[in-house]
């Protein structure tokens, strides 16, 4: 199968190079020159772990590592990081299940997609004969960042830096990113918000660094987007296995979203032929997606919102392009909408509506997701994170008849004030405290990767504007061995 970017359908590129590039040349993205069926498959794909299925996953896609025992063994490792036997856990209920994604090494469930990265630009590498150190640019809002420092570390090949928005995460996340000791990371703030740090990782990669191959960590990256499309098939499959479903019973999906790569990869798990009703595209304050499924307008002139849920704090959902592109198959098309979003701040495209029908859409106030956290602590006593939460309130106002899967993509405990908010508790001035106080209440211990971070020591301490934070990215790549 061969790749292009979004905004030329002419171009012609391996899985490997699409992988190695990140962003294609026009700064467009690549996209797979069809999606594989597997809709028969079902059946074999449920007797497997979840990184052998994960390894079938990406080998549909990116076929010329099928036969790479190294690949395989090493998407395997990749998963042993993570805290329990089966990934990834379901937690369910009546009409609804939670499906935990944040059991990875940092508490995120980005996690899944970066830890098997490294082993794809590997696999990647070794089947183009490409030689050299990769240098990784990563933006964060918060999550991504920590995974990909954790993906990266100390491995041999690879330096990884990291731009989050100085202002925009919380203590617990910019501790984890600046706790992180190799000598081949750098992380730094930039005093501006995510959509910021996002540009300036997008003309890093622009611009050729001499000696230096770029790639990106980001959801930009083909090879972030398609190992989550995994998750969405091995849900589904424990649920037909635990008798909640009937196999090929319709389910729908509820997902926390900013940049649209999560449920971007469950709209390709849907066109793979996994049984999938409506794909709930969630949002908080910062509600741009919602109003573009209503109207068809997609206007990033609007107020920005620093909220509880800062990973969806995002007006430029990168991956919405991806879906542009599936949806018309037109390049040129894509290309004028790009332009105008870039040139006017907004795009109209009211006559792609009607192939929209996968998608259903609404987001939920601050007040509504609180309240949420709430509910659910209540009537279950069961701990949601504020990601989590604009989900599962969204899935509740809108009361689809289907089962209804709410991904959980962050652990409770990395935003332990928010938490202890919506419970009706003060939060302590020290992150720490709240975080004692949260497992006190809810009887479910603290993630040890997140209490461990109480006595740790900041090794990065880096911050600035657009032009300090890019010559200091420049100088950390250009210095010689890490
Ligand atoms: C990144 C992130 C999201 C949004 O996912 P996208 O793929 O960017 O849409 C939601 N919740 C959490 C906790 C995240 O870290």
């Amino acid at each position: 199968m061969y790749y292009h970017s979004t905004r030329n359908n002419n171009g012609h590129y391996t899985a490997s190079e699409a992988i190695l590039k990140g962003l294609a040349d026009d700064g467009g993205l690549f996209v797979p020159g069809e999606i594989p069926n597997i809709a028969n498959k079902l059946g074999e794909l449920a007797k497997l772990s979840y990184a052998k299925l994960c390894h079938a996953v990406v080998c549909e896609f990116f076929g010329e590592f099928r036969g790479d025992r190294e690949f395989e063994a090493d998407v395997t490792r990749a998963y042993d990081k993570f805290d329990t036997l089966s990934t990834l856990e379901l937690k369910e209920f009546d009409k609804v299940c939670y499906m935990e994604l944040y059991h990875g090494p940092t508490c995120a469930f980005k996690d899944f997609a970066l830890s098997v990265l490294p082993c794809e630009i590997r696999a990647a590498k070794r089947n183009l004969g490409a030689e050299g150190e990769y240098a990784i640019l990563t933006a964060t809002s918060g999550d991504t960042g920590k995974a990909a420092l954790e993906a990266f570390r100390g491995q041999e090949g690879f330096k990884i830096a990291v731009v989050y928005p100085k202002h925009g995460v919380s203590k617990i996340q910019e501790l984890q990113m600046n706790s992180t000791t190799e000598s081949n990371t750098f992380v730094c703030g930039l005093e501006d918000n995510f959509d910021a740090c996002q540009t300036l990782v997008k003309e890093m990669l622009g611009e050729k660094i001499d000696g230096v191959n770029l790639s990106s960590a980001n959801s930009i990256n083909i090879g972030r987007l398609i190992p989550q499309v995994a998750y969405y098939f091995y849900t589904y499959l424990r649920l037909v296995e635990n008798g909640r479903i009937g196999m090929g019973q319709k389910i729908n999906f509820s997902v926390p979203t900013g940049n649209f790569g999560d449920i971007l990869a469950g709209y390709i798990a849907k066109k793979m032929g996994l049984p999938v009703n409506k794909l709930i595209c969630a949002s908080n304050m910062n509600k741009i997606l919602t109003d573009f499924f209503k109207t068809g307008v997609y206007d990033k002139r609007r107020k920005f919102y620093i909220t509880q849920s800062p990973s969806m704090d995002i007006l430029i959902s990168s991956n919405f392009e991806r879906l542009l592109w599936f949806v018309t198959r037109d390049d040129e098309y894509v290309s004028s909408l790009m332009r105008d979003l870039k040139n006017d701040g907004l795009f109209m495209a009211k006559e792609l509506l009607p192939f929209l029908k996968d998608f259903a859409a609404d987001y939920a106030t601050e007040q509504e997701t609180a309240e949420e956290i709430g509910r659910v602590f209540k009537e279950h006593g069961y701990l949601i994170d504020t990601h989590t939460a604009v989900a599962s309130a969204v899935a509740r106002k809108m009361d689809l008849p289907e089962y209804t899967v709410i991904l959980s993509t962050a652990s409770p405990y990395k935003f332990c004030s928010s938490v202890l908010e919506a419970l009706g508790e003060t939060p302590s001035e020290d992150e720490f405290e709240s975080l004692d106080r949260l497992a006190a209440i809810s009887g479910m211990p603290a993630p040890y990767t997140l209490t461990s971070l109480r006595n740790i020591t900041r090794v990065h301490d880096n911050c600035g504007g657009v032009k300090e934070v890019k010559a200091m990215i420049k100088d950390f790549l250009e210095k010689g061995d890490a």
